[in-house]
């Protein structure tokens, strides 16, 4: 047997340390996956300040790495912790950069240096690695934050023969989120400026460090089939659909897993009343306890009651919820909303909510154990975004009896089956045209199954059969890994630049 493949996992967010949205799960949960295959794999994130103060032992173990940042050379030090599953967690510590309240910026706007912050982090990272002697196979970079990471390996150390044998993938995650900075901020990066050309790091005149990662990696994959196919349209490309034609070989669509240890209703430290996946017993206690804390009418328990965990953005299909909101109070339904992101859909929920108090409850701001008893307390999750990369409420509402409501686009379109109520197949509600009115009818059909217990007992069963556990999805990051070492062990890609 030969060696495991090493691979260094480079994420800006990471579960349970630091956590944004979906690519934190996904950071958490799938190195864990890849290990139990026997991968030898190391994560490295940031410093951030929410990870002081977590009950975790962190040690440092590096005082000082130099990490070229523009003329400068920057000191970093470097923390190490292990899971329990024995997988090395590396942190990137540099107070002025990454000692801040947030991840990436705040209720101003992203924070103004975060082409700085990356850089550093993708430099600090390859150095690092090359400091302590892991010569990782691949790079598994993850969003616009990790796009320099390619771009670094294919020009700053293209002839560095430590790395001559690393490939390089690059996950979307979103491609709403492109990492545009202003021309000028070129030098501060490092990347050599003959690389400022429209099929390098150039955008429209800017550089755009998701286009680095498009660009300068081996293989990019995305977090589900479809949004693999969508993104090289116009529509969902968002600007980046003729690089994705370009790369459209290489360019792969994975299914995000579902945490099935973090997101188990029988084993949730968060609910009142854990209870097995499938009883109806136990969902009842799980809805009766969400109604009293949040306040809503009593008269509910009998009646559907929606939910809704999401970031408030235009993305997640917002101004379609607030447009139908008022039509569900009328129809006799609850809704509970938990989300936080942009200021107008938060005062706009609000102010729903102080209209119809004791029918719709909205809670503003990131809180996870809230989002926990919302998946088990609700009837339907609501999920009607504008794009969906992969989504996974979706997934987890399915373990919890929670039936998904959602728009027919992304991962959400490859998880989710509209139900039959004649065949009784299917696992939740779709619709298509990003409207309200199509939206409302797909919940109407909702409350329509929901109001014939038995068949939405059956309709809840065909949830649970579904399993969209990691091992699947990382054994095919695990054969996408192999191809890439093969290919660069046969010098198919990416060998040390030729004279000129
Ligand atoms: P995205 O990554 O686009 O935000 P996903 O559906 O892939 O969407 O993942 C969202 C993750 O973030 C889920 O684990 C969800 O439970 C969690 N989440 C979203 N908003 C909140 C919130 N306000 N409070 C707690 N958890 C949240």
């Amino acid at each position: 047997m030969g060696e495991a493949t090493k691979v260094w996992f480079l994420s800006p967010e990471v579960e349970p340390f630091a956590k944004t949205g979906g690519l934190a799960d996904v950071a958490g949960a799938l190195p864990r996956a890849l290990r139990s295959m026997g991968l030898d794999v190391r994560v490295g994130l940031p410093y951030y300040r929410r990870i002081k103060d977590q009950p975790v032992s962190i040690d440092l173990i590096l005082e000082k790495l130099e990490v070229p940042l523009g003329d400068l050379k920057l000191p970093c030090k470097v923390l190490e912790t292990k899971t329990k599953e024995g997988i090395r967690v590396y942190f990137f510590e540099r107070e002025d950069l990454f000692d801040r309240p947030q991840l990436y910026g705040n209720a101003e706007g992203d924070y103004y240096d975060n082409l700085e912050r990356f850089s550093f982090f993708c430099r600090g990272a390859i150095l690092f690695a090359k400091m302590i002697g892991f010569s990782f196979d691949v790079v598994h970079c993850h969003d616009w934050q990790t796009g320099l990471v390619p771009a670094y390996l294919r020009s700053v150390y293209r002839n560095d023969p430590f790395f001559s044998h690393a490939g390089s993938v690059f996950t979307i995650h979103n491609i709403g989120y492109q990492g545009l900075f202003p021309r000028a901020k070129l030098d501060a990066c490092g990347i050599p400026p003959r690389e400022f050309h429209p099929d390098g790091i150039e955008y429209w005149g800017g550089i755009s460090l998701l286009k680095a990662g498009l660009v300068y990696s081996d293989v990019i994959t995305t977090v589900s089939p479809r949004y693999s196919v969508e993104i090289q349209a116009p529509e969902f490309g968002l600007g980046m659909e003729g690089v994705l034609q370009k790369r459209a070989q290489d360019l792969h669509g994975i299914l995000n897993g579902a945490d099935y240890s973090a997101w188990d209703p029988g084993k949730d430290p968060h609910l009142v009343a854990p209870y097995e996946p499938g009883s109806a017993d136990g969902k009842k206690k799980n809805k009766l306890a969400l109604i009293e804390e949040m306040n809503l009418e009593a008269s509910l328990k009998a009646r559907p009651l929606l939910g809704m965990i999401s970031r408030l953005s235009s993305q997640k299909g917002c101004d379609l919820l607030v447009q139908v909101l008022e039509n569900l109070v009328g129809l006799d339904a609850g809704v509970v909303i938990l989300g936080s992101g942009e200021e107008k859909y938060e005062t706009m929920l609000l102010d729903i909510s102080r209209q119809y108090p004791g029918r719709v409850a909205v809670r503003i701001g990131f809180d996870d154990p809230l989002a926990h008893r919302i998946m088990a307390g609700a009837d339907m999750l609501l999920v009607p975004s504008q794009y969906e990369p992969c989504g996974l409420t979706q997934m987890y509402a399915l373990r919890y009896g929670t039936v998904p409501v959602v728009r027919a686009t992304g991962g959400l379109d490859d998880t989710i089956v509209d139900f039959d109520p004649l065949e009784k197949t299917g696992n939740g509600f779709k619709f298509g045209p990003y409207e309200a009115k199509p939206l409302l009818k797909a919940i109407l059909r909702a409350i329509d199954v929901f109001k014939d217990g038995e068949t939405w007992q059956g309709l809840i069963r065909n949830g649970l059969k579904e399993d969209f556990s990691w091992d699947r999805s990382a054994r095919k990051y695990a054969e996408i890994y192999d191809s890439l070492v093969r290919r660069k062990r046969e010098g198919e890609i990416g060998g040390p630049e030729d004279p000129v």
